[in-house]
């Protein structure tokens, strides 16, 4: 549907080409020729404008943004040309600058697309995306002064200005060829590359207009063909656009591509630099004004980045330690919170409990509930031990449904009251997994450590503790040295939490 659209819109484009390439040879520089020339393009600009709303629509992320990005700047085109069909009909001066003012400057909105993170583009407007915007009205304030204002360009750009223009431009092509030639994904290089090379075309043709035979021509003749193809081409390209369907991004991106991609976004504030230091010589103040608000642009944008990499990175930190089903601490942080606090026991001459504990019979689980309920109960019996230590009390996942929990400042008798008080309450929970209930119990292996040499002897200390409560029936907690176990199975704990699943 969306695709078929597009092939209309390119057969009718064909079809206003050939009927330019007519207009152009019978009737030139004679009205109307001029008038149905620059009427032809203004219907081959709105074209454009269509073509790239149906690459959006087609679109999601960054590409999406892209193409609206496209929109904005072929909006500004379009409505220069339809100043520029007005002045055919009735000139007047104020207009025709107007008109070619926009036509300088009507890529602006296109080449901020340089600034969009395919990485991070989650296709809303957000506070990066708004200091950039900042950026590119910053450029557009500073091209004009430079360009226009005081070289007093009238209609067309003063002579002394061409070459800095025409380096400018360049820059900001090449600024997209090699966006595209370091992109990490298909999609990037596809948008980029085309773009860089269309601006590069556009360029070359905007050249010959200055520099060559386009300047003495009039509008209807010959050189008009050359801005309608600059028409097709970006027609051609959305139309032909199609997004892959699953971005490939590299885990870790090649240190080059990385520090191009950073400094890339200085390509702007170092232009309003460049254009500053001229502007300077004649009105300082502004000069230094547009200069300062693109600095405070610039830094904003990069204290943005950095709170943004900061909290990136916490989280990173706390995943990383983190079990991802149950949140309990991992295998590697309830280990390393272990040696921590047997260090400081060994400081303090205070004991730290370990207590081992095993879901009993949980394959069970599994075989009658199957695994997605079994999860659920895993995580149920995790918030349950959770809720049952003191809060400078540790409890980590130590393996599929072992957990680990350390107690500062407990010794045998302590722990082994905590593991109870553990027991007890999984026990006492009702779990409902689809509308039948699941009885979970626990055994717990109790242990102590009171130095940094003791963590392996506490750990299998509290297995073989626990070894020995699953031999003795289980749903009982076993100390390491030996002492009475709880009275466990047999007593019929009553239902204190529901859980349905
Ligand atoms: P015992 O009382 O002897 O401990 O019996 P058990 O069935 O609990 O012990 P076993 O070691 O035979 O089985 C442990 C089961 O725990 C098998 C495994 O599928 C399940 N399990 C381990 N990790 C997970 C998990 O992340 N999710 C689910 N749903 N099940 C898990
Ligand atoms: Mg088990
Ligand atoms: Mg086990």
């Amino acid at each position: 549907m969306n695709l078929s659209r597009s092939r209309i819109i390119v057969a009718v484009a064909t079809l206003l080409w050939v009927a330019h390439v007519a207009v152009c040879v019978s009737l030139g520089a004679n009205s109307p020729g001029p008038f149905l020339s620059d009427l032809i393009q203004l219907v081959l600009g709105v074209l454009v404008i269509g073509s790239m709303l149906l690459a959006a629509d087609r679109s999601e992320g960054m590409a999406r943004a892209f193409w609206r990005l496209g929109v904005a700047a072929y909006g500004l085109w379009t409505i220069a040309q339809a100043l520029g069909v007005y002045n055919d009909l009735a000139r007047t001066p104020v207009v025709s600058w107007v008109t070619n003012l926009l036509f300088c400057f009507w890529f602006a909105p296109l080449a901020m697309a340089l600034f969009l993170d395919p990485e991070h583009e989650t296709g809303r407007i957000d506070a990066i995306l708004v200091l950039d915007f900042v950026q590119a009205m910053l450029i557009c304030v500073a091209a004009y002064v430079y360009f226009f204002y005081l070289p007093k360009s009238d209609t067309v750009l003063s002579h002394e200005v061409w070459a800095p223009y025409f380096g400018g431009y360049a820059l900001v092509a090449l600024a997209f060829v090699l966006r595209a030639i370091f992109a990490h994904s298909r999609d990037v290089r596809v948008l980029f590359g085309s773009m860089g090379l269309f601006l590069s075309l556009s360029g070359c043709v905007d050249a010959l207009y200055y520099y060559g035979p386009g300047q003495i021509l009039k509008t209807g003749q010959w050189f008009d063909l050359l801005w309608s193809v600059l028409l097709v081409v970006p027609m051609v390209i959305a139309t032909a656009w199609k997004q892959a369907e699953a971005p490939v991004i590299p885990l870790e991106p090649k240190r080059a591509k990385r520090i191009y991609a950073e400094v890339s976004y200085l390509l702007y504030p170092v232009l309003v630099l460049i254009m500053s230091l001229r502007i300077a010589q004649q009105r300082l103040m502004l000069a230094a004004l547009v200069v300062l608000l693109s600095f405070i642009s610039s830094s904003a944008r990069m204290l943005v980045t950095q709170s943004r990499m900061m909290l990136a990175k916490e989280a990173l930190r706390r995943e990383a330690s983190r079990d991802s089903l149950t949140s309990l601490w991992n295998h590697k942080a309830i280990l390393e919170i272990l040696e921590r606090e047997l260090l400081r026991s060994e400081r303090d001459h205070q004991p730290v409990g370990v207590i081992m504990v095993d879901v009993d019979h949980f394959k069970k689980v599994n075989d009658s509930r199957g695994h997605v309920a079994g999860d659920a109960v895993l995580r149920i019996i995790a918030s349950g031990i959770a809720a049952m230590v003191r809060p400078y009390d540790s409890v980590g996942r130590y393996g599929g449904e072992e957990f680990l929990i350390i107690a500062p400042g407990c010794g045998l008798g302590e722990t082994w009251e905590l593991a109870e008080r553990v027991r007890t309450h999984v026990a006492s929970c009702s779990i409902m997994a689809g509308g039948a209930p699941v009885q979970v119990t626990l055994s717990l292996g109790v242990a102590t450590g009171e130095n940094s040499a003791d963590l392996e002897k506490a750990l299998s200390g509290a297995d073989a503790a626990l070894y020995r409560a699953k031999a003795a029936g289980r749903n009982r907690v076993e100390p390491s040295l030996g002492r009475a176990a709880s009275a466990g199975q047999g007593t019929a704990p009553t239902a204190e939490r529901d859980f349905w699943i």
